[in-house]
C-alpha cells in the first residue's frame, strides 16, 4: 500500500468526523503501467479500505487546502481498459473531474489518452467536466517518446489542462491535484456542493 508520511495521517479521513468543505470525486484514467497508482499513492498515501467495496476498486481520500479553502478529494483508481463495458461507462459517469494519464515513454499510452478523451466526451456530452491530461515519468529522459509540446498540443485540441509529472521524483504531483481542485471550482463558479 501507499506511503504514510508524517503529514499524511491527519489527511486520512475519519468516518466519525465529517469532512469540512465540499467533496469531489476524481477518476484516474489511462493505460496500465503509466503510473496512476503511483501518483495517487504519493498524493493520498493511504488507500481507504472502507471505500473499496463501494467503488469496486482502489479509492483514496485526502483533504487538502487550496487557495485557503478546504476540500476533500476522493480519487478512484479503478480504471482497467479490459473491464466490462458496463463498468467502464460507470467510471465515465461518476467523476466530478478526470485525470487522464499517459507515460511520456510510451507513445501508445499517449494515443490511448486521446481515445479516452473522446470516450469521455461522448459519455458526458452536455457537461463541462474538468479534465487534466498528465504526461508522467518525465524522469526517464532517455526513453522519452512524447515531447512536452505534443502533450500541450493534444491538451489544447481536446480542451483540457496539461501537466507533466514524475511520480518517481515526486515532481508536480501536488500541483496536479491542486490543479484539479481549481478546475472544479472554476466550473462551479465558487459554488460549493
Ligand atoms: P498504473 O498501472 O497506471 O497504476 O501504474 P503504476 O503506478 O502501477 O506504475 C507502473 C510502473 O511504473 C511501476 O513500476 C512504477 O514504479 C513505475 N512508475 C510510475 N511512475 C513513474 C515515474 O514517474 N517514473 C518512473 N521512472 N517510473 C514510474
Amino acid at each position: 500500500l501507499g506511503r504514510a508520511g508524517p503529514d499524511r495521517a491527519r489527511l486520512a479521513p475519519s468516518m466519525a468526523e465529517p469532512s469540512p468543505g465540499p467533496r469531489y470525486r476524481v477518476v484516474l484514467l489511462g493505460d496500465p503501467g503509466v503510473g496512476k497508482t503511483s501518483l495517487v499513492n504519493l498524493f493520498a498515501g493511504v488507500q481507504e479500505r472502507d471505500l473499496l467495496d463501494q467503488h469496486g476498486g482502489a479509492a483514496y481520500e485526502r483533504r487538502l487546502t487550496v487557495d485557503g479553502e478546504e476540500t476533500t478529494l476522493l480519487v478512484l483508481d479503478t480504471w482497467e481498459p479490459e473491464q466490462r463495458s458496463q463498468r467502464r461507462s460507470h467510471c465515465l459517469q461518476i467523476g466530478n473531474a478526470y485525470i487522464i494519464v499517459y507515460s511520456v515513454t510510451d507513445r501508445d499510452s499517449f494515443e490511448s489518452a486521446s481515445e479516452l478523451r473522446i470516450q469521455l466526451r461522448r459519455a458526458r456530452q452536455a457537461e463541462d467536466i474538468p479534465i487534466i491530461l498528465v504526461g508522467n515519468k518525465t524522469d526517464l529522459v532517455r526513453c522519452r517518446e512524447v515531447s512536452e509540446e505534443e502533450g500541450q498540443a493534444c491538451a489544447a485540441v481536446f480542451d483540457c489542462k496539461f501537466i507533466e509529472t514524475s511520480a518517481a521524483l515526486q515532481h508536480n504531483v501536488d500541483e496536479l491535484f491542486e490543479g484539479v481542485v481549481r478546475q472544479i471550482r472554476l466550473r462551479q463558479g465558487g459554488k460549493k456542493s
